[in-house]
């Protein structure tokens, strides 16, 4: 398996598959460069902020080490000369990239998706074909947690028929050379649209879902589950924004955008009460499912659209500190009016698209928030996406 070269202790990107696969759009760039790029665009984007003109964003945080950080893999399977591949498709085509030695993926997941298609020949599993609509493997997904010091693997095979034949020996073969495999779940996906996962998910081996170690806390995730693809990124963000909000331990919480709930139960111990608010539901559920896996009492989630909960809360007094982490999107001119209009002093606004980070920034500044701080964090090596956490304080009285 190969490892990226660190020449002079620098990180390079000599990826091989750089021409083809697409997935790192800075490959081929040193990772010292790559970080000046982030800031470069970073600074020039805040430079166009109204209020102090004095105010510049902290330098990037950088990865302690820019390979293998991705902890969700996707591979999918194909024939190239007859014989059973396992890769990517390229960017701008159709075409099946033969993955086998990627920089950034977690390399135990790499190697879990080639031993899948190493096993399809002995079982004498067909791999689907895309443009005839036939055969039965599909894709691997495999997600990584770090578990009481140990990694631990969920699998997720996609077939493309409702019949698995001999599933279970299936399993004990893959789960014999790989025994960090903690669960797999077949997802049956016969429909041939660019989704990878369907909803009909069977769990054939273990609980169904892995739980990752954060901050002390434990996050289940499961085949479908939104979790930060960068573990020590992750660690980094989150401690971030636990630091910028300064809780202690009488505030009203709002974790808008909340996700699966890491960042607002992270804060829970110092906070009177966290309200996550999360429009997926499938999101909400695993929410649930983490606050009582940790016995988190002050927690609380809700389904809803962030916009329209916070506005039909009409200027109440509920909320405290907003911590907001909304995709790449951004939020919208109403959330930001309610957020203005509220008796919140503090805002965390946590974003991985700097373009509507400054764009929504912007409007809460012309609300009376002053930008205290913005940290980039390089969560995506070898990608040119970059993360900031800002802190916002309200200093308009109310
Ligand atoms: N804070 C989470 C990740 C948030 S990603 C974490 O670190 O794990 C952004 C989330 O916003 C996604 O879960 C998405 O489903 C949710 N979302 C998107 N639009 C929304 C809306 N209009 N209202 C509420 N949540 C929304």
């Amino acid at each position: 398996m190969k490892r990226g070269t660190i020449m002079d202790d620098k990180y390079v990107f000599d990826c091989p598959h750089s021409s083809g696969c697409g997935g790192c759009s800075y490959n081929n760039i040193a990772y010292e460069k790559q970080l000046e790029k982030k800031e470069g665009r970073i600074r020039g984007l805040f430079a166009q902020l109204p209020g102090d003109k004095s105010f510049k964003p902290d330098r990037i945080v950088a990865a302690a080490c820019p390979y293998h950080y991705r902890n969700k893999v996707h591979g999918v399977l194909g024939y190239r000369r007859s014989k059973i591949i396992c890769g990517l498709y390229s960017e701008d085509s159709h075409k099946l990239v033969n993955v086998t030695d990627c920089l950034i993926e977690d390399e135990v997941a790499s190697a879990v998706i080639a031993g899948v298609a190493e096993l399809a020949g002995p079982f004498k599993y067909t791999i689907f074909d895309e443009d005839k609509g036939r055969g039965f493997l599909r894709h691997v997904l495999v997600r990584v947690a770090h578990s009481r010091g140990e990694k631990k693997l969920l699998v997720v095979i996609v077939t493309a028929l409702k019949e698995f034949p001999r599933k279970n020996d299936f399993v004990k073969a893959l789960t014999a050379k790989f025994p960090m495999i903690e669960s797999i779940v077949w997802n049956y996906n016969p429909r041939r649209t660019s989704m990878v996962l369907s909803d009909n998910n069977t769990v054939i081996y273990g609980p169904g879902y892995i739980v990752d170690d954060m901050l002390g806390l434990r996050f289940a995730i499961s085949a479908g589950s939104f979790y930060q693809v960068n573990h020590e990124g992750a660690e980094k963000m989150y401690s971030l924004a636990r630091e910028f909000a300064g809780l202690t331990g009488k505030e009203r919480v709002l974790d808008a955008y909340c996700g699966t709930g890491t960042i607002g139960m992270l804060m829970c111990d110092r906070a009177e009460s966290v309200t996550g608010v999360e429009l997926n539901e499938s999101a909400v559920r695993d929410a649930v499912f983490n606050k009582k896996l940790n016995k988190i009492k002050n927690y609380r989630v809700l389904c809803a659209d962030a916009t329209k909960y916070i506005t039909d809360l009409r200027g109440k007094d509920a909320f405290d500190v907003v911590i907001m982490d909304p995709p790449r999107a951004g939020s919208t001119p109403a959330f930001i009016d309610a957020v203005v209009r509220s008796k919140v002093r503090k805002v965390v606004y946590i974003s991985c698209n700097p373009e509507t980070l400054v764009r929504d920034l912007r409007l809460l500044i012309k609300g009376g928030f002053v930008l205290k701080k913005a940290v980039p964090i390089d969560m995506f090596p070898g990608t040119s996406h970059v993360e900031v956490c800002c802190l916002l304080e309200q200093l308009k009285s109310c």
